[in-house]
């Protein structure tokens, strides 16, 4: 059985990476001193695993702390409070020497490729680059690697010899992913990788980095602006609001039948096809008013409360809890908590 489907049908089990209570406050500073007055909280207790095998989809708008989250699971960013446990081992706070020990093993495609890629390297020397950093391997060896992966990311050998520049947008992330995945990695934080590219380059995109999902058996994190873009790559969703967990849920229950106010708007602003065939619609649609307020000063309690249809007096006085509703399915909203039980998400 392909580790796709096991991860569908739950056999697949083994956590490979879990993230408890996380937090990452900037510090805010002024003055001439640089005295801190206050912090961003970007991301702010954060708590979720992923499985073997298993792509995990987060979503949020701009702002909604995703991205830094992406890079604090790396170690790109430290943390301010929590745990990251990577396959068994707390890597929350240990060195940088020991941490090269798991980048091998974890690594990221950028939403830009333009940017993210050398434009002064071939793409020969782009892919290599991974493998000169990470491991011993001689030149003949390193070569076998590179000229492996470009052809399971449908580039051609001729190809090594070009720039960036002589690239599509769709064929520079190909490039990017070669990259990522040379070094046989188990874990791939996917920092929106196909919002830059049209539409119809999207798609295929996707299906490659699915395929290559299974025949590699990767893991990856997958960060989206909008939830048409996670429904086919994702086993389970997380939805972000302004650094904190407004739901989480495997696909189809969070498409047919989403919990959270902000799910619901976020699901209304996308395409019917978008949506899910099954979704019941027994509910008046959500228009997303307003814009974010700013994580250094979020709202009291609800953090959603101030572009909530729903919101009553508790919600600005007392902070909603993740609690299961379902099974595997947990939502942060008072409107949800009255017969529901806390949980490992
Ligand atoms: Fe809306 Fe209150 Fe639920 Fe927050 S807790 S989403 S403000 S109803």
């Amino acid at each position: 059985m392909k580790l796709m489907e096991e991860v569908n049908q739950g056999v697949a089990t083994k956590n490979l990476l879990e993230v408890r209570n996380l937090k990452k406050y900037f510090p805010i500073k002024s003055g001439v001193i640089q005295r801190t007055t206050g912090h961003v909280k970007a991301v702010d207790d954060i708590s979720f695993h992923i499985r073997e095998g298993e792509t995990l989809g987060i979503v949020g708008e701009s702002g909604s702390g995703k991205s830094t989250l992406g890079r604090v699971i790396l170690r790109l960013l430290s943390s301010t409070d929590g745990e990251i446990i990577f396959d068994g081992n707390d890597i929350t706070q240990i060195k940088e020497k020991e941490m090269k020990g798991y980048r091998k093993d974890m690594q990221i495609i950028f939403q830009d490729p333009f940017s993210s890629l050398n434009s002064k390297m071939n793409v020969y020397e782009l892919i290599e680059e991974t493998l000169v950093v990470q491991t011993k391997l001689v030149k003949a060896e390193r070569k076998k690697k590179v000229e492996a992966i470009v052809e399971k990311v449908g580039l051609r050998i001729d190809d090594l010899q070009k720039y960036p520049h002589e690239f599509s947008g769709g064929q520079r992330q190909r490039i990017s992913i070669a990259r990522a995945l040379v070094n046989n990695p188990k874990f791939v934080v996917c920092d929106e990788p196909v919002s830059a590219l049209d539409v119809s380059i999207q798609a295929q995109v996707l299906n490659l980095m699915m395929d290559l999902q299974d025949e590699l058996g990767l893991t990856y994190l997958f960060i989206a602006h909008d939830l048409s873009v996670v429904k086919h790559i994702s086993n389970r969703i997380v939805v972000m609001y302004l650094g904190r967990v407004a739901e989480i849920a495997p696909k189809n229950s969070l498409y047919d039948t989403p919990k959270h106010p902000y799910t619901q708007a976020l699901l209304d602003s996308v395409s019917v096809v978008d949506r899910g065939e099954n979704r019941t619609m027994d509910r008046e649609k959500i228009v997303l008013k307003g814009t974010m307020p700013s994580p250094a000063n979020p709202p009291s309690g609800c953090a959603f409360r101030t572009r909530c249809p729903f919101a009553f007096e508790r919600c600005s006085e007392e902070r909603p809890e993740l609690t299961e509703v379902e099974e595997g399915h947990f939502v942060a909203c008072h409107l949800h908590t009255a017969d529901s039980k806390k949980g490992i998400y």
